[in-house]
C-alpha cells in the first residue's frame, strides 16, 4: 500500500514538525501495511492557518465554480474507485465486493450530490422587505472516523466546500491511507491551495488540538459518544459551531403483520454487513412474543451462514471491546444462538456473527453500542411495549419497522424518537438527512440538510 510521509497542508504534501509516525495495520492478518506521520498541536496550527488564509478567495468564489471543482473531484474518486476499494479492504478489513460497492461508490454519489447542490442552492433568498445571505460558517475541524473512512470525509468535506468553507481533516489514526487518496483527489480536482488540509494523527493529540483551536470555526465530529462529549464541551466553551455524529443502538420492529422471514434476514444483513461496525446498525430485532422462537430460529440460522465471510473488525482493541460485551450478555442471562466471544481465527481480528436472544431492555448488550457483529432478540407483548421498548435507550440514530401494510408501518414509525426509519427495508438515500435525537448526536448530514451545517445567515433590511 502506497503511504505518503508527509502531510497535505496548503496545496501540497509537507513533512510534519514531529518524528512520530503511525502504523497503519491490516486488521485480517495484522501485518504493517504502512506508516503515516503523526501530526503535532504545531502541524494542526500550520494547517488552520493555510485553511483561513484560503477562506476569503474559496467564500467568494462564485458556487458555478465550487460546482465544477466538486464535479472534478466526483470523477477523480470514481476514477480511483479500484485503488480506494483495494486501501479500504486493506486498512479496514472489509470484504472486497463490500469495499466497492459502498465505501468506494457511496462517496463518489455523496460528492456528486454536492457538486449539483453547490450549482442549484439558493445561497440567497427574499424574505418580506429582507435579502438573506447564506454565507459559509468558515474554517472548519472535520475529525472522521475509521469505520465508512471514505464515506465520513466526504460527508463533510463535500457539503463544507460547496458552502464556500476551508476544511482542516483528521481522519481517524486506523484508516488515514484512503484520506491520503482523497486528498489526492482534491488536488488533482483543482481545488485552490490551502481550501482543504489534511492532518494524519492521535486523537488526543492531533483531533485535540483541532478542535481546540480558535481559528477554527465549526466542528464537525463522527464517532464515539465519549469522545463527542468533549468535543461538544469544547465548542460549547468557545461558542464555535459544532456538529456532532455519534454512536446508536438502533430498533428493528417487527410487527405481527410483518413478513417474518424478510425482516429477519435483512435485519440480520443489515448487522452483520461491515462487521457490525456501522453506527446506524439494526442492532436490536423486537419481535412480538408470538412469534419469537420462529424468528430466533430464522436469525441463528442466517448468521450461521455468514461463517467468517464477514470481515474482521479493525483492531485488536475493538476485537476485544467486543468480545467483553458478548460475555457480559451471557453473564447477564441472555441465551447465545448464533456466534460467540472466542475468535473464529488464529490471526487477524475476526468475531463470529453472534445472536443473542431472550435480551431484556435493561441489559448492557440492549443498551449500549457494541460496534461489532452482534444482535440482540427482545421480545414484546404488544404495540405500547415495542414502542417503549424502541425508544428506551440514550440513543436515537437510525431504525427500521416491518409490516404488512405501509401505512402501519408508518404509523408506528411517525412514534419513534429516531432520526431515520427504513419502512418495510426501504433503501438508503444519500440525500436525506443523517443524524441523531437524544445522545445520538447534534446536526445533519447528507443532501441539503447537510449543506446548511456549514452555512450562517446575513440579512440584509430595505
Ligand atoms: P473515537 O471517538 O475515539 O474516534 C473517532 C475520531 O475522533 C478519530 O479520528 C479519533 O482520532 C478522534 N479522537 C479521539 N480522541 C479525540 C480527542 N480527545 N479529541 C479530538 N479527537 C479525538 O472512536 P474509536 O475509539 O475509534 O471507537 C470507539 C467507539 O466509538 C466504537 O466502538 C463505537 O462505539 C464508536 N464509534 C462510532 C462511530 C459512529 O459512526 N458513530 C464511528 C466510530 C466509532
Amino acid at each position: 500500500m502506497k503511504a505518503h510521509d508527509a502531510l497535505y497542508v496548503d496545496g501540497a504534501w509537507r513533512p510534519a514538525s514531529g518524528p512520530e509516525l503511525i502504523d497503519v495495520v491490516n486488521p485480517a492478518d495484522e501485518q504493517v501495511i504502512g506508516q503515516v506521520p503523526a501530526a503535532t498541536a504545531e502541524d494542526v496550527d500550520t494547517a488552520v492557518r493555510a485553511a483561513r488564509a484560503a477562506l476569503p478567495g474559496w467564500a467568494a468564489t462564485p458556487p458555478a465554480e465550487r460546482a465544477a471543482r466538486l464535479t472534478a473531484l466526483r470523477d477523480a474518486l470514481a476514477a480511483r474507485k479500484d485503488e480506494i476499494a483495494d486501501t479500504v479492504t486493506a486498512e479496514l478489513g472489509s470484504p472486497l465486493s463490500f469495499s466497492k460497492n459502498v465505501h468506494a461508490a457511496v462517496p463518489v454519489a455523496v460528492a456528486g450530490s454536492y457538486a449539483e447542490l453547490a450549482a442549484s442552492y439558493a445561497f440567497e433568498e427574499r424574505i418580506g422587505n429582507s435579502v438573506v445571505h447564506h454565507e459559509p460558517v468558515g474554517v472548519v475541524g472535520a475529525i472522521t472516523p475509521w469505520n465508512y473512512p471514505l464515506h465520513q470525509i466526504v460527508a463533510k468535506v463535500a457539503p463544507a466546500l460547496a458552502a464556500g468553507c476551508t476544511v482542516v481533516l483528521k481522519p481517524a489514526e486506523d484508516t488515514p491511507l484512503v484520506a491520503q487518496l482523497f486528498a489526492e483527489a482534491v488536488h488533482e480536482a483543482g481545488v485552490p491551495a490551502g481550501v482543504f488540509n489534511l492532518v494524519t494523527g492521535l486523537g488526543p493529540v492531533a483531533g485535540q488540538a483541532l478542535a481546540e483551536h480558535p481559528g477554527v470555526d465549526l466542528v464537525s465530529f463522527t464517532g464515539s459518544t465519549a469522545v463527542g462529549r468533549r468535543i461538544g464541551a469544547i465548542a460549547g466553551a468557545a461558542v464555535k459551531r459544532v456538529a456532532l455524529e455519534l454512536g446508536g443502538k438502533s430498533a428493528n420492529v417487527i410487527l405481527p403483520s410483518a413478513d417474518l422471514a424478510k425482516a429477519v434476514n435483512v435485519g440480520v444483513a443489515n448487522v452483520m454487513s461491515n462487521s457490525g461496525q456501522t453506527c446506524s446498525a439494526w442492532t436490536r430485532m423486537l419481535v412480538h412474543e408470538d412469534q419469537y422462537d420462529e424468528a430466533v430460529a430464522l436469525a441463528a440460522a442466517a448468521a450461521a451462514k455468514y461463517g467468517d465471510r464477514i470481515g474482521p473488525v479493525v483492531n485488536a482493541k475493538q476485537r476485544e471491546r467486543v468480545a467483553g460485551y458478548i460475555d457480559q450478555g451471557v453473564t447477564e442471562g441472555a441465551r447465545l444462538v448464533a456466534g460467540g466471544s472466542e475468535p473464529p481465527r488464529e490471526k487477524g481480528y475476526f468475531v463470529s456473527p453472534t445472536v443473542f436472544a431472550d435480551v431484556t431492555p435493561e441489559m448492557t448488550i440492549a443498551q449500549e453500542e457494541i460496534f461489532g457483529p452482534v444482535l440482540s432478540l427482545l421480545r414484546y407483548r404488544d404495540e405500547e411495549d415495542a414502542l417503549r421498548i424502541a425508544n428506551g435507550t440514550v440513543y436515537g440514530l437510525a431504525g427500521a419497522v416491518w409490516a404488512g401494510d405501509e401505512a402501519e408501518a408508518v404509523a408506528f414509525a411517525r412514534r419513534m424518537d429516531t432520526g431515520q426509519v427504513d419502512i418495510n427495508g426501504g433503501r438508503f438515500n444519500p440525500l436525506a438527512p443523517f443524524g441523531g435525537y437524544k445522545q445520538s448526536g447534534v446536526g445533519r448530514e447528507l443532501g441539503p440538510h447537510g449543506l446548511t451545517e456549514y452555512l450562517q445567515t446575513k440579512s440584509f433590511q430595505f
